[in-house]
């Protein structure tokens, strides 16, 4: 017979549940552009299905790489296949990612993918849509923008689309496609920005950054009205910053600016401060990665302040209730930032003073 007190153990991976973690393959890796690649994956056929929505990223993990990385849906998974899920992947100088897709045909691989994440995508009011993509920001934007499309929304659309030179340019006969389906009682309007084509080249369209464009162009003369539109913006954080600020000074509310920032292993890791944090769990059900955050039972500081160890408690047999304490391991985080958007509490920011608020924790 059983002995009551022996308690079944309980499973180490119990708190991250809320995302599936899947195994799949690379059905196909085709070029976009010069440094830009659509791969399309399919989860293996015994996997959970990943139910998304159009505009949230997935993790994907690949062969020889340690870290997953984060990527955006580039279309609406309503549209695909319910095992299938396409992205666009730009390389970046000495990327660990980029040097693997650039070394050949990847197309039979298996990978391991992981999600949903991220809360990004089209809100339910049928204010316009201004929607402003840079680079591979594209993905994210595709997505929402497909799924307004099939959705039909009563909506006038906006997209702006800001990239290097002519041969950074993609999508466009998918764009056209959705033109041609949008909601027939509105409007859909699609203007590229180059910031660097070469004066004197064939370009007709528009020149420079893509933020200083809409500006200048649509909102002075009053062809946008931000004080009656949504903003969807999709790519780099410099690129979003700016245009965060350029429409919130033109009198956008911050509660309607949407955002899917492309962090990368350049950007800080967020940070937790633990007078905030109620320990919800929220951040942990959510979090890619097994040990990005962790509930400690005491950390050590060097003799600058600076955070030099932790000790670890192993999630699911013991309770950071006990301890107070959670803590993100700079080494293990994949800058997903799905943890800062997860907290209710508004605990987890990458502009938290690292030393200032643990310390000021663990004291108490
Ligand atoms: C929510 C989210 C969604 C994302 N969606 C997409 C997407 O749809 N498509 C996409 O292509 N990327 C996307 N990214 C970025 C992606 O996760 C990787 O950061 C990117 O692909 C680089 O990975 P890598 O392994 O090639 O480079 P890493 O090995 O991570 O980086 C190696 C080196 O390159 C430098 N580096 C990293 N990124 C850049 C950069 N952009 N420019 C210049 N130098 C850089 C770093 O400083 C580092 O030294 C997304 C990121 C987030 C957070
Ligand atoms: S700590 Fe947060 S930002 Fe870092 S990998 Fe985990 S969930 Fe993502
Ligand atoms: S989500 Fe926020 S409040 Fe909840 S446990 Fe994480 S840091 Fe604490």
């Amino acid at each position: 017979m059983r002995d009551p007190l022996r308690l079944p153990q309980p499973s180490a991976d119990i708190r991250t549940r809320r995302i599936a973690v899947n195994r799949a393959t690379i059905m196909s890796q085709r070029p976009l552009t010069h440094d830009t690649y659509e791969l399309v994956v399919a989860c293996n056929q015994d996997s959970n299905i990943i139910h998304a929505a159009a505009g949230q990223f997935l993790t994907l993990r690949f062969p020889g790489i340690t870290q997953p990385r984060p990527y955006s849906l580039a279309r609406d998974p309503t549209a695909e296949a319910p095992s299938q899920h396409t992205f666009f992947i730009r390389l970046v100088p000495d990327g660990e990612v980029s040097n693997w897709l650039a070394a050949g045909d990847r197309s039979g691989t298996e990978i391991e993918i992981a999600g949903p994440l991220g809360g990004f995508g089209l809100d339910e009011s049928t204010q316009p849509m201004v929607c402003i993509a840079g680079g591979s920001g594209m993905s994210a934007i595709m997505a929402v923008i497909e799924d307004a499309c099939t959705r039909q929304v009563k909506r006038d659309c906006f997209f702006f689309y800001g990239a290097r030179t002519q041969a950074d340019l993609y999508c466009e006969t998918k764009i056209a496609d959705i033109c041609a389906r949008w909601n027939a009682a509105h409007s859909f309007q699609c203007v590229q920005v180059l910031s660097e084509e070469p004066p004197g080249s064939d370009w007709t369209g528009a020149r420079g950054f893509v933020t200083d464009h809409i500006d200048e162009a649509w909102i002075k003369p009053g062809r946008i009205d931000p004080n009656k539109a949504s903003a969807f913006f999709c790519g780099p954080p410099p690129m979003i910053e700016a245009g965060a600020k350029l429409l919130v000074q033109a009198g956008m509310p911050q509660s309607r600016i949407f955002r899917d920032v492309f962090e990368d292993a350049r950007s800080p890791a967020p940070v937790i401060d633990n007078r905030k944090c109620v320990l919800c769990d929220e951040c942990l059900l959510v979090k890619p990665v097994e040990n990005c955050i962790v509930e400690t039972s005491g950390i050590t500081f060097g003799s600058k302040g600076k955070i030099d160890g932790f000790q670890s408690i192993k999630p699911a047999f013991s309770s950071g209730l006990y301890h107070n304490t959670l803590f993100i391991d700079e080494s293990q985080c994949i800058r997903c930032y799905a943890c800062v958007n997860a907290c209710p509490h508004d605990a987890i920011s990458p502009d938290y003073t690292f030393a200032g608020t643990l310390r000021q924790q663990v004291k108490g």
